[in-house]
């Protein structure tokens, strides 16, 4: 199709207003939900993919009012004061859930938004968790392709969309308020382990508490890398430990440190093969999750289960049949 070449030569062409609307048409095409529209959304995204890959790939989560969007719009224009291109996505399943998103619609990140060398896309608006995490895993190539040079995934933390993230990102950062508390959830919630990085914001308020959070949650990170699940320990403990930082996204105070510690991990498991390792491991695991969420789909839109299901839902209820031998009879019926 002449127009969609014409769109991935503009998405993968120059930088400018051009780039731009290309890059939006792109994401609003992959984000349709006509087959049609998915059809040319998926041809777009392989002739894309040539071009992706060469982005640091920066995840950012955190409860609401911890300053995510203060620290993102920061560090934005912090990147891009040193020559950076800088793209923003998100992933907020909660909007399908409340109606409203977390995230919000409200003008954020206000400054970064007008600028030229930032792209800003909020959150695709509706559906499961998976189905967002989706849209948001192609917008990012789409970004990549247009040679953005770090693309912020953010997220805050409803169900499990950190862990979506994290598995979409080359380095997931956790943000953190300076009271112990919020520590414990994460810890709790199992979000800990998947932080390469801590910051803890909003020092500015309180030094000492920042200080006193800083030490905590560097000894819980400590044990969870001693008593982790193998599975979680996703850092080998000798090439890097999780660090935890403090800073005030609102005074700009601590930026440098934070991105040295970003460069650092960056090179580090660039030079050992890490950062690919990750991204090989993150689309195996994609491919799978979205063949799982594809076929359960099509299992419940197949006519033979379609017709089977109410009867045997019954059955079930009513104890006349087993839970798992009903599913296995349904499953037969799917071919
Ligand atoms: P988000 O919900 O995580 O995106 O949080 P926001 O970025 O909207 O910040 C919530 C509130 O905290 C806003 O009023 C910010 O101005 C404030 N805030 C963010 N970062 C800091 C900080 O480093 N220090 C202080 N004192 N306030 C901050």
């Amino acid at each position: 199709d002449p127009a969609d070449q014409a769109l991935h030569d503009a998405v993968t062409g120059a930088p400018g207003p051009r780039q731009r609307r290309a890059i939006a048409k792109a994401i609003t095409l992959l984000e349709s939900t006509r087959d049609d529209h998915r059809a040319r959304a998926d041809e777009l995204l392989n002739a894309l993919l040539p071009a992706t890959g060469r982005s640091f790939r920066l995840g950012i989560s955190g409860v609401p009012g911890v300053g995510k969007s203060t620290f993102i719009e920061t560090l934005g224009l912090y990147l891009i004061e040193r020559g950076q291109r800088v793209a923003v996505l998100a992933v907020d399943p909660s909007s399908s859930v409340s109606g409203g998103s977390i995230l919000g619609d409200k003008t954020r990140m206000e400054r970064l938004s007008m600028h030229e060398r930032a792209y800003i896309r909020p959150s695709p608006a509706s559906g499961t968790l998976g189905g967002v995490a989706e849209k948001t895993r192609e917008s990012l190539l789409v970004c990549e392709a247009a040679g953005y040079d770090i693309v912020i995934v953010e997220t805050v933390g409803v169900g499990q969309s950190e862990t979506a993230v994290a598995a979409m990102t080359d380095l997931f950062v956790l943000m953190q308020l300076p009271n112990a508390g919020d520590d414990l959830q994460a810890i709790k919630k199992g979000v800990m382990e998947l932080a390469d990085l801590v910051v803890i914001n909003k020092a500015d308020i309180d030094e000492s508490a920042a200080t006193r959070a800083r030490a905590q949650i560097t000894s819980a990170l400590r044990l969870l890398g001693q008593h982790g699940h193998p599975e979680h320990a996703r850092h080998d403990i000798k090439l890097w430990h999780p660090q935890v930082l403090q800073l005030s996204a609102l005074k700009s105070r601590g930026l440098d440190e934070f991105w040295a510690a970003v460069t650092h991990f960056r090179e580090l498991q660039t030079a050992n093969g890490k950062l690919t390792e990750r991204r090989h491991a993150q689309d195996h695991a994609w491919m799978w999750e979205r063949i799982d969420a594809g076929l359960k789909s099509r299992f419940r839109h197949h006519p033979a289960v379609r017709e089977a299901l109410p009867e045997l839902s019954r059955e079930v209820r009513a104890g006349r049949i087993a839970a798992s031998v009903a599913a296995r009879r349904l499953l037969d019926l799917f071919h």
